[in-house]
């Protein structure tokens, strides 16, 4: 614990890893008082830690928190903004929720802190309004009022409210509200749009993110999609265990991580099953791509508890502009990855344009 300490003062922006704890509170708590920031139970596999890593740098880099002020005072409004600022956090103000949909499609704010009287319309009144909006029904509101009638603030919070702030506020309260509640925001919406497994996108949100690159995609643009699926995957589960699948399924899912660009989507498609998108890429260049993958998995050992295993993967792939949807492009790299399964599966298959009649 000593040594612990040294370190963590030498290196007080760093994030520290025990690996090996015992599942026991005490322990976990001794370490964490000595400066450890996150603990790794003994018998968690290697990919727990890997997992932690990537959060801790995917979250690392992520932009400054941005904060709708929607307050009339204007002495509350310089309180405010010192507060967020002081805790390196964005905000805009506005006076009034007139103009509230507009700002909120240009300053996309990932947190709306809102005043409860105003003129022309109170909060709750512009709460209940923004709910009404899919796109908003998520975003965290945090009330900040001279409001004490406890009844009402439970009202208020039952309208579509995340969290009750009461004037005169606490400016190092309000900054930990406006900053874990958002935290809290981001890591839900995170966890559901990612696969636990392997934290790759899941079916839904990797269909989304296709969807939304092909209705920004130029007409002369290019765009190739391929769907993978690993070969025989019910014998490795059935010869070493279910456990010893998921690792390789994990595996798969890190080398896919490594060698695509991080510009390209990488989505778990279903048990064993991954769909990639990359943009920019035509048909020829992505089954390179995707061969070089394939040769890489196949010559990849998996561990078992008596040895190590080989395992392959076949894929089909199909491009834009020949197939034009992403229910077009999927379902031509599904069916040129039957293709590939049949012909004797580890390898890769183009997916044949229809010509035009
Ligand atoms: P093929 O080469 O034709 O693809 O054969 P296959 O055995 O891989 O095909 P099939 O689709 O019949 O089997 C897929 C198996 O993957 C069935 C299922 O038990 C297993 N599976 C699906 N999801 C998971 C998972 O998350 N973990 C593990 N360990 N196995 C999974
Ligand atoms: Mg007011
Ligand atoms: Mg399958
Ligand atoms: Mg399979």
């Amino acid at each position: 614990e000593a040594d612990i300490g040294r370190i963590r003062e030498a290196c007080p922006a760093s994030q520290f890893f025990y690996v090996g704890v015992p599942r026991t509170l005490d322990r976990m708590v001794e370490l964490m008082r000595a400066g450890i920031d996150v603990t790794i139970q003994r018998d968690e596999q290697m990919a727990a830690l890997l997992s932690r890593v990537l959060d801790l740098v995917q979250t690392q880099d992520q932009e400054r928190f941005r904060v709708l002020v929607v307050e009339d005072s204007r002495v509350a409004i310089t309180q405010i903004q010192r507060s967020l600022n002081q805790h390196g956090m964005d905000s805009h103000t506005i006076p009034d929720p007139s103009r509230m949909f507009e700002v909120l499609e240009e300053y996309r704010p990932d947190l709306i802190l809102m005043d409860m009287y105003m003129p022309n319309c109170n909060g709750v009144e512009a709460t209940r309004a923004l709910r009404q909006l899919s796109a908003y029904q998520a975003t965290p509101i945090v009330y900040l009022s001279s409001e004490t009638d406890v009844g009402l603030q439970v009202e208020a919070l039952r309208l579509g409210g995340d969290q009750f702030l009461t004037k005169p506020f606490n400016p190092v309260l309000l900054a930990a509200t406006v900053k874990t509640t958002i935290e809290r925001h981001r890591e839900m919406r995170r966890a559901s749009i990612h696969d636990g497994l392997t934290g790759l996108l899941n079916h839904t949100a990797a269909k989304a993110e296709l969807d939304a690159r092909l209705a920004a995609m130029p007409p002369d643009g290019r765009l190739s999609v391929a769907m993978l699926d690993i070969d025989h995957f019910k014998s490795v589960n059935d010869s070493f265990g279910h456990p010893v699948g998921d690792q390789v399924i994990r595996s798969l899912a890190w080398l896919l991580k490594g060698w695509l660009r991080s510009t390209d989507m990488i989505g778990r498609y279903g048990g064993e099953e991954f769909v990639i998108a990359m943009s920019g890429i035509d048909l020829a260049e992505a089954r390179v791509v995707l061969d070089r993958i394939r040769a890489h998995f196949a010559n990849l050992p998996h561990a078992h508890a008596a040895g190590s295993l080989r395992v392959t993967f076949s894929a089909g792939v199909a491009a834009y502009p020949y197939f034009d949807t992403a229910s077009g492009l999927i379902e031509a790299a599904d069916e040129a990855l039957l293709e590939a399964k049949a012909k004797g599966r580890n390898q890769v298959m183009e997916a044949t344009p229809k010509l035009p009649a």
